[in-house]
């Protein structure tokens, strides 16, 4: 049939270039250990930073609260699915994280890809000038899209270009969109520089922190909370399925933005809220991320990120200079990163090859995450396939 032959086709452009994709599946919960298609294997490939997704605390509160609330919500937010679990949580997300506006409000979805459409179509829209970062996420890319506004990329971390760019906009609106922690580099932005620029443009900033949230800063309360910034023009997304360990987003701003989005973002009034133990569950892990166990998680991790970066500054390859849990090994083609990637595969280490689109083309590499789950002796295993994988290449 035409129709399939064309999609044919396209898949064997795809696998051409090395770009087919294809997923692998756990039999087990996500940790440092697991077994993946029925092998055993030590995981370098989860955003689960402080090793909590299988934290008994966590699955326990998240059937205490199916058992309290039902496994669904039942409807969206505006219409019947709003509980108090998601209620409680919005709460204790402005008391924890809110640190950086007044009058903070929490907003929750179902996934960040959602909170982020929703906030850049509730700011920005037709006639808005939207600043955007050359390596800012896929659904960042998605919602400054759907918003309809005026998308200008700025290089990668560039202020000056940026600054450039914003005094050449007469625009009426203007909104500036990054990630916090860019999750293939795992650099974290110029946060301090992009507020002042927000504030002398009148500009809204939205940083998207969903690998810094849980792991950086104070009690793990985020980047903006790492660099001690407040403004009014701050507009905070934040999500539950990386450090936090189990599902769902939120918006933190100024309690007006936030009820301008419940008014008017149409990614939070036309999807079904996430299941009300979902939340009950990302409310027990942030008071485990603010306690002592989430310090003593912290700190390990930072052991663990001093001695990868050791690890990979003695390899062939080009390791880019990351202070956070995602440390990447730049190799540059598809084939040789997929080649290097089944080679550490043989060995028992799962490191996933990241390619084009995700990444420049020519920049492939491979994206080792690390988690306070992992211990040393991960750490050494990685590094002998590693230098295993180097002398066969
Ligand atoms: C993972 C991620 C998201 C999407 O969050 P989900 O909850 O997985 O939909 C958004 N932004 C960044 C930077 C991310 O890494």
């Amino acid at each position: 049939m035409f129709l399939l032959d064309t999609l044919h086709e396209g898949l064997a452009g795809l696998d051409a270039r090395g770009l087919t994709r294809r997923r692998r599946t756990a039999d087990t919960p996500c940790a440092a250990h697991m077994t993946v298609d029925g092998r055993e294997i030590v995981g370098f490939a989860s955003n689960d930073y402080l090793g909590l997704a299988a934290h008994p605390r966590l699955t326990e509160a998240m059937a205490e609260g199916a058992r309290r609330y039902g496994a669904g919500s039942g409807g969206s937010h505006l219409l019947g699915g709003h509980s108090r679990a998601h209620a409680l949580l919005e709460d204790e997300l402005a008391a924890f994280a809110g640190g950086f506006v007044d009058a903070p409000r929490a907003l929750t979805f179902s996934t960040g890809y959602m909170s982020n459409l929703a906030a850049l179509t509730a700011l920005a829209g037709r006639g808005t000038a939207l600043f955007s970062d050359e390596l800012n996420h896929a659904s960042l890319i998605d919602g400054a899209r759907l918003s309809r506004a005026d998308v200008q990329i700025y290089p990668h971390a560039d202020t000056e270009a940026l600054t450039a760019m914003l005094e050449a906009s007469d625009a009426p609106a203007k909104v500036i969109v990054t990630d916090a922690v860019f999750s293939m580099d795992g650099s974290i932005a110029p946060l301090a520089r992009l507020v002042e620029l927000a504030e002398r443009h009148g500009a809204w900033l939205v940083v998207d922190d969903a690998h810094g949230f849980g792991v950086l800063g104070p009690r793990g309360r985020g980047a903006v909370a790492q660099a001690a910034l407040r403004s009014p023009h701050l507009v905070y997304l934040c999500t539950f399925g990386k450090a936090v360990g189990a599902a769902g987003a939120a918006v933190i701003a100024h309690e007006t933005v936030i009820e301008w989005m419940l008014q008017r973002a149409r990614p939070y009034i036309f999807t079904t809220a996430a299941p009300p133990a979902a939340a009950h569950a990302v409310s027990a892990s942030l008071a485990l991320i603010a306690g002592e166990e989430g310090e003593a998680r912290r700190r390990h991790l930072a052991a663990l990120i001093a001695r990868t970066r050791e690890i990979l500054q003695r390899t062939r390859w080009r390791p880019i200079d990351s202070p956070t849990a995602v440390q990447p090994l730049v190799i540059g083609g598809n084939d040789e990163t997929l080649a290097l990637a089944a080679c550490l595969d043989a060995d028992g280490m799962w490191v996933p090859a990241i390619r084009p689109p995700t990444v420049p083309a020519g920049t492939s590499r491979l994206r080792i995450s690390l988690s306070a789950a992992h211990s040393f002796d991960d750490l050494a295993r990685l590094q002998a396939a590693l230098v295993r994988a180097g002398e066969s290449a």
